[in-house]
C-alpha cells in the first residue's frame, strides 16, 4: 500500500515551518528582494527553532531529520520567499560532503560549529564549467602534509557570508572524473577571496558571488572522503539536494496559485468575478494539477533516498517537473493578475522572477533530461 498521509510529527513540522514562514519571512521578503541584503536574522531564528541544518546527525548535536522532513519544511519556506529558502537549503547541502566524507574528527570539530551558526557554501561551478562538472579547472596540489589549492569559482550561493566552503578541485588531472576531490576550506584561511556579488533577476535575498582560492594551504585532514571521491560526492549530494530544492519550487508555485485564487475571487470583469471565466479557472485548475504532481515527485524522490534506494532518476524527475511547473505557474499567475501582475505592488512578479533559477541551478532542466535519458537507455 502507498500511504500519502503525513505522520503527526510531520504535520507539526509543516505547521511550525508555515508559521515561521508567515511570521518571519513573508513580511521581510520584498525588502530583501529590493535591497539584496542577506537575511542573517532569519537564519538565526530558524536555527534556534530547528529549521536549519536539519540534516546534521543526532550524534553531532543535530536533529537528524529525513530528506522527506527537509522537503516538507522547504515547501513552506519556499511559499514564504524562494530566495531565503534557497539560501537556507544551501546551508543544509553544504553539510552533506562533511556528513558523507568527513573523518570522525572533522565531524566532531565542524558539525557542532555549524549547529551554533556557522554558515556554509558549496563551491563546484566555475567560470568555464557549470553543467560540465568534470570540466572544472581548480587544482589541489599535494604538498608535504596537505594540499595547495588554486582556482576560481562562480555563482556560489552564500559565498560572501559563509564561514566554510566545500570546494571541489582536481588532485589528479590525468583522470577526468576519478581525479576530482572535495575539501573543507575555512573562510579565514589565507588565500580565500570572495569576489563580486551577482546582481540577480530573482532570489535576490540569497547571496551569490564569485570566489577565488590562491595558494590556499589545506591540511590533509580536510580532504572529504578519499582522493578521487569528489565527483561521487557531488553526484550523491545532488540526489539529496534536487528533491530539497524542488520542494522550494513547489512552495513557490503553490504561493503563486494561492495568490491567483484570492485575486480571481475578488477581481470582477464583465459583471462577475474573473474566477467564473472559464479561461481563468482553467489556468488555475492546471496550476493545481501540476503543483500536486510536482509534490508527489518530490516526495517519491525523498522517500526513496530515506529508504536507501538509489533515486538519481526520480530526483531528476522531481527537479525538472517542479522547476518547469514553478516557471509556468508563476507566469500564469502574472496573467491572472492582468496589469497588476506586472506591478511590484503585488507579489506575483517577484515569484515569477524567483522561479526562473529553478530551471538553471542544481543542474539545468536540459541536464535533468540528459540524466533521465541516460537512466532510461543505459542504466542496468
Ligand atoms: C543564482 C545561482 C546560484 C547558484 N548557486 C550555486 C552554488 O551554490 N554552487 C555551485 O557550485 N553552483 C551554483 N550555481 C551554478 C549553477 O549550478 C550553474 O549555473 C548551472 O549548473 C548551469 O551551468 P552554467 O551556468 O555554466 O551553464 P552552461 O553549463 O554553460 O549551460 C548553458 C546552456 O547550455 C545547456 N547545456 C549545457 N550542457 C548541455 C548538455 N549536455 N545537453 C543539453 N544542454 C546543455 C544548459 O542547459 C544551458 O541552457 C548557481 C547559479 C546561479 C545562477
Amino acid at each position: 500500500m502507498v500511504d500519502f498521509r503525513l505522520t503527526e510529527e510531520q504535520k507539526a513540522l509543516v505547521d511550525l515551518a508555515r508559521k515561521f514562514g508567515n511570521a518571519e519571512i513573508r513580511p521581510i521578503a520584498a525588502r530583501h528582494d529590493e535591497s539584496h541584503e542577506f537575511p542573517h536574522d532569519v537564519f538565526k531564528k530558524a536555527l534556534d527553532l530547528g529549521l536549519l541544518n536539519v540534516n546534521i546527525p543526532v550524534e553531532y548535536g543535530g536533529t537528524g531529520m529525513t530528506l522527506m522532513d527537509e522537503c516538507l519544511i522547504n515547501e513552506e519556506l519556499g511559499a514564504a520567499c524562494p530566495g531565503i529558502a534557497a539560501s537556507m537549503e544551501v546551508n543544509n547541502l553544504s553539510n552533506w560532503p562533511i556528513v558523507l566524507g568527513g573523518s570522525p574528527e572533522i565531524k566532531k570539530k565542524y558539525l557542532p560549529k555549524i549547529n551554533e551558526g556557522w554558515k556554509g557554501a558549496y563551491a563546484l561551478t566555475e567560470p568555464e564549467a557549470g553543467s560540465d562538472v568534470a570540466g572544472i579547472q581548480s587544482f589541489a596540489k599535494k604538498d608535504g602534509d596537505g594540499y595547495v589549492l588554486n582556482g576560481s569559482k562562480q555563482f556560489i550561493t552564500n559565498g560572501s557570508v559563509a564561514d566554510f566552503y566545500c570546494v571541489f578541485a582536481y588532485t589528479d588531472k590525468s583522470v577526468r572524473y576519478g581525479g576530482m576531490s572535495c575539501f573543507l576550506v575555512e573562510r579565514a584561511w589565507d588565500g580565500v577571496r570572495v569576489g563580486k556579488k551577482e546582481d540577480k533577476m530573482g532570489q535576490r535575498a540569497s547571496d551569490t558571488c564569485s570566489m577565488s582560492f590562491e595558494d590556499v594551504r589545506i591540511p590533509k585532514t580536510h580532504l572529504l572522503g578519499n582522493e578521487g571521491d569528489g565527483f561521487k560526492i557531488a553526484m550523491h549530494v545532488f540526489d539529496h539536494s534536487r528533491p530539497a530544492i524542488s520542494a522550494i519550487a513547489v512552495g513557490c508555485a503553490r504561493r503563486a496559485m494561492e495568490e491567483s485564487i484570492r485575486f480571481a475571487s475578488e477581481r470582477r470583469a464583465f459583471g462577475k468575478p474573473i474566477s467564473e471565466l472559464q479561461a481563468v479557472s482553467f489556468m488555475i485548475a492546471d496550476m493545481a494539477v501540476s503543483i500536486d504532481a510536482s509534490r508527489l515527485l518530490v516526495w517519491q524522490a525523498a522517500s526513496m533516498m530515506d529508504q536507501g534506494i538509489r533515486n538519481s532518476k526520480q530526483a531528476a524527475f522531481a527537479k525538472v517537473f517542479a522547476a518547469d511547473t514553478a516557471m509556468k505557474v508563476t507566469t500564469d499567475a502574472v496573467q491572472v493578475f492582468g496589469g497588476y501582475g506586472y506591478s511590484r505592488e503585488y507579489p506575483v512578479e517577484k515569484l515569477m522572477r524567483d522561479a526562473k533559477i529553478f530551471q538553471i541551478y542544481e543542474g539545468t532542466s536540459q541536464i535533468q533530461r540528459v540524466i533521465i535519458g541516460r537512466e532510461i537507455f543505459h542504466s542496468k
